[in-house]
């Protein structure tokens, strides 16, 4: 106990293993994962370049369906051969950890929609909306109960795709924690891959983190509110807004249902999960908004993680965990509930 308090005192002079009067904030806007890498690293030295290698690896080596030499890639094309293929056991997790929460959120998140969302393109530059029989057909070789896994071996069904976009980035956040983890000279850090963000550790000066939610109706950058955290935390927020296009005043966006193919279509519009995992803050997230309000607070409930759940007509509901932290900075425009 007094070699701590020691350590305390001795560290906010001289750096007793704490951050050394050479610590600095480190930053970095990169691309990773077809999204915007925002790093802020605290250290003595620059390592947000070797992060973002890191992260970009992750993405082409395993994550990627797009990248031929992926594992993902390679589970797929053995499964159309009706062969299982070997992953690693990180890999074989966090598959397991995505049909978990396939199977607790009723298949709201399901990591077999990968040839749906292909089908919808809203992505591409001149997204329709597709023809119904295309959706009926497409949505009979989806289901997550058609993978698999077992112990590393993952085997999918005749016609199944396996694609964990919807998990990704919060996947790409876990790797991060524990890639800062293995480095002594890092305090703290903040990473963020898209919507997904970590907040690493404590901040140098020890305030807490401040982490903004995006106002879904406005433009990229306008803050609804603030969320004040400390220590680490995965935070992932999924919303209509992100990627969508108009046909007939109907806004057709990128999170669907596969319980229908379409959109999801209730009254969210964005959803923030806040939790220890980022592969389950990303999935939440993206669970939440198809489940709508009330599912989806049972969910959060289920995995013991906090969340913001906006509706498109500004009402706000935050989870009991956030009612200190959370603070709405667009009064005029969002009430909680
Ligand atoms: P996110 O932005 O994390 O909510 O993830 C959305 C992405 O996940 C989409 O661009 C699709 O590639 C994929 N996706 C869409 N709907 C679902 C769903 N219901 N379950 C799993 N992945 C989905
Ligand atoms: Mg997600």
């Amino acid at each position: 106990m007094t070699f701590f308090i020691l350590c305390l005192f001795a560290g906010i002079l001289a750096g007793c293993n704490g951050p050394s009067s050479k610590t600095q904030a480190f930053t970095r806007t990169d691309f990773v994962m077809d999204t915007v890498l925002g790093e802020k690293i605290y250290g003595s030295q620059d390592l947000t370049a070797d992060l973002q290698k890191v992260l970009s690896d992750l993405e082409k080596e395993q994550l990627s369906w797009r990248e031929a030499e992926s594992i993902v890639a390679k589970v797929n094309e053995a499964g159309q051969k009706g062969e299982s293929y070997e992953t690693d056991e990180a890999f074989a997790g966090w598959v397991s950890d995505c049909l978990e929460l396939a199977e607790k959120s009723g298949g709201a998140f399901d990591p077999t929609i990968g040839s749906l969302t292909r089908l919808w393109n809203i992505e591409g530059e001149h997204p329709t909306v597709p023809e119904e029989e295309d959706i009926q057909s497409l949505l009979e070789e989806t289901g997550y109960e058609r993978v698999h896994v077992d112990g590393k071996k993952i085997l999918l069904d005749s016609g199944v795709q396996l694609d964990l976009g919807a998990a990704g980035k919060g996947i790409g956040c876990d790797v991060a924690a524990n890639w800062l983890a293995e480095r002594k000279d890092v305090t703290a850090a903040v990473i963020s891959i898209g919507g997904s963000i970590v907040t690493y550790g404590e901040k140098p000066d020890g305030s807490p983190w401040t982490v903004g939610i995006q106002d879904p109706r406005n433009e990229d950058g306008v803050l609804m509110g603030s969320l004040e955290l400390e220590g680490t935390h995965y935070i992932s927020t999924s919303g209509d807004y992100e990627r969508f296009f108009e046909e007939d005043g109907v806004r057709y966006h990128h999170i669907l249902d596969p319980a229908t193919g379409y959109p999801a279509d209730n009254s969210l519009c964005s959803v923030t999960a806040v939790c220890d995992s980022g592969l389950l803050s990303d999935g939440l997230s993206t669970a939440c908004f198809v489940l709508g309000k009330e599912k989806a607070l049972k969910l959060l409930e289920t995995y013991g993680a906090e969340g913001i759940l906006i509706e498109k007509n500004g009402q706000v509901t935050i989870t009991e965990g956030l009612t200190k932290r959370f603070r709405i900075l667009e009064k005029e425009k969002y009430t909680l509930e």
